[in-house]
């Protein structure tokens, strides 16, 4: 049992508390104190292993297991929702037993984006926790590969080149005060520092997403059915390759995507296995998913707060409403007769609800037909009974929006994020959070951003 361990900080690396530990308990060698915590002689500052030795250490009363530091304070929660359960359930054994080894290619970390060579930290965050805490500490989000902003500040990262570079595997590294330069550096291309600034965030939201929410196929599935509902793959569910490859160049541009490693489609290809089955069975890197469902979507919370049918496998509770919408399937087709009266009211009063819901996400998604036909998991009757349900056709010709509508309340959204973030909007950052393209602006359009900006002066 350890006399003392340091308390956890927000978004905290493991291995900065470990640092912490082995400064203040005023240990000898930092072999030493990784024996003694983890029972090896090292452990990898990304995904640390032997953490059910460790944790059986804590003083009693302390209410951390190993699946607190795992999920709160390591790496890896940005790249389990891109494996299947059955191998997501085995990294996090390798993560508590001592005997793990490899848990960097399992991960798919050695693969063709490079991971960073050392510690990295903001210097507006240090300055923030030495004022807040009497000490800096060593962040998460800020040693994810290919982060290279701070999400909160927008600053560069600086590397942190005391003592060893992380492939020493010495992660006995304690940030030290008097060892930083706190004079935060800015990127002076706006749009390249916006879309660093997406990428960062989109780590960070991973970093804090339930850990057992997603799984790959899951994401796969999504990934699919949106290419479909974007036209970006042919009804026979070929997917339009070269569509995709020139919108997305174009969507980025060569200097983030360079900066990303992830230009190169020609020897990669990852875009191909991606948007096919052949993603399932490679390991893609958390980076080109955050870039791929920023492209769909306008952002990753966008990606996963995009209503699509999904397979009873995924969402349980769909089932019952999937079951109904075959049994009205059968039943409209059968002789047993259906009272469309009762059931076009009963199916307006759904859409009622689903309206108002649909209008409550967090980002907007457009009022169609389809997605409230969708979200209420009667797709099927209600676009087959057009007909047989005059009532909730009336409803649903009132409330669809246009293109454009939605775009104005994306802006209004994306106006809210970015004084949320306290980020003072301008016309490129609200085009660019609203997932709008620049070229195609109506004078509506023109005009909400004219007022946002105004009253937000
Ligand atoms: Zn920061």
């Amino acid at each position: 049992m350890l006399a003392y361990f340091p308390k956890p900080l927000p978004e905290e690396m493991l291995s900065s508390m470990v640092a912490r530990y082995h400064y203040y308990s005023g240990g000898g060698g930092s072999y030493a104190t990784c024996e003694e915590l983890f029972c090896k002689k090292t452990i990898t500052y990304d995904f640390p292993s032997g953490l059910d030795h460790f944790t059986s250490q804590l003083c009693a009363g302390e209410p951390y297991n190993s699946e607190f530091f795992i999920f709160n304070h390591t790496l890896a929660p940005i790249f389990l929702p891109f494996f299947d359960d059955t191998n997501k359930e085995e990294i996090l054994v390798e993560m508590k037993t001592v005997s793990s080894k490899n848990l960097h290619t399992k991960m798919g970390m050695m693969g063709d984006i490079k991971n960073k060579t050392y510690m990295e930290y903001c210097p507006v965050c240090a300055k923030e926790n030495i004022e807040s805490y009497g000490e800096p500490f060593f962040h998460r989000v800020h040693q994810v590969p290919k982060v290279l902003i701070c999400p909160e500040h927008g600053c560069l990262l600086n590397e942190y080149q005391e003592i060893h570079k992380i492939n020493d595997k010495n992660i006995i590294i304690k940030m030290r005060g008097d060892n930083l330069n706190l004079v935060p550096q800015y990127i002076s291309d706006s749009t390249f520092s916006a879309q660093l600034q997406m990428i960062a965030k989109s780590a960070l939201f991973f970093l804090k997403l339930a850990p057992s929410k997603f799984n790959k196929s899951f994401i796969f599935e999504k990934y699919r059915k949106l290419l479909e509902e974007k036209d970006l793959a042919y009804s026979s569910g070929l997917i339009k390759q070269e569509v995709i490859a020139k919108e997305f160049y174009k969507f980025y541009g060569e200097r983030l995507l360079e900066s990303m490693e992830s230009s190169n489609m020609a020897r990669q290809n990852w875009l191909e296995y991606i948007t096919t089955t052949k993603g399932l069975k490679h390991k893609i890197h958390p980076i080109r998913h955050i870039l791929f469902m920023t492209f769909l979507c306008g952002s990753v919370q966008a990606f996963f707060n995009f209503p699509i049918e999904q397979n009873d496998t995924f969402c349980p509770k769909q089932t019952y409403s999937v079951n109904i919408e075959v049994k009205l399937l059968k039943s409209s087709n059968s002789r047993l007769k259906v009272n469309w009266g009762e059931r076009d009211i009963e199916i307006r009063e759904k859409l009622k609800h689903a309206y108002v819901e649909l209008l409550q996400l967090e980002w907007p998604v457009r009022i169609t037909k389809l997605s409230l036909a969708k979200h209420i998991d009667m797709r099927a009757v209600i676009m087959k009974n057009k007909k047989r349900l005059p009532k909730t056709y009336e409803f649903l010709n009132k409330v669809v929006e246009s293109s454009e509508d939605c775009q104005l309340r994306k802006l209004d959204a994306a106006n809210n994020i970015l004084l949320k973030e306290g980020e003072p909007p301008n016309v490129g950052k609200l085009l660019r959070t609203a997932g709008i393209n620049s070229g195609h602006l109506s004078i509506k359009l023109k005009d909400k951003i004219n007022l946002l900006l105004q009253n937000s002066a």
